[in-house]
């Protein structure tokens, strides 16, 4: 079971993907920034379109681990296959 350590809003001060989307985001982007812990320590950041969709979740979905790029696996995220598109050609 994957436990959160540190949650919180930051600035980015450099370009972080976001672990949600995959999206690139360039610094002075407000994300929210995620440390957690289970064998391994993993430090992850979320952009604010993947968060209002996490809260448009239903509970259990929302408290599942998901790894990279699995909200964009989720036929409700908006424009996803634009998202798609634009992250996986940039590869
Ligand atoms: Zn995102």
């Amino acid at each position: 079971m994957i436990e959160i350590i540190e949650q919180k809003k930051v600035v980015t001060k450099k370009e972080h993907q976001c672990l949600g989307c995959l999206r690139k985001y360039p610094l002075g982007t407000e994300m929210q920034s995620t440390t957690a812990v289970d064998d391994n320590l993993y430090h992850y950041h979320l952009c604010q379109e993947c968060l209002d969709f996490l809260d448009t979740l239903p509970m259990f979905e929302r408290n599942e681990d998901f790894c990279e790029g699995d909200l964009l696996e989720n036929e409700n995220y908006p424009n996803r296959e634009k998202i798609r598109d634009e992250v996986y050609k940039r590869k």
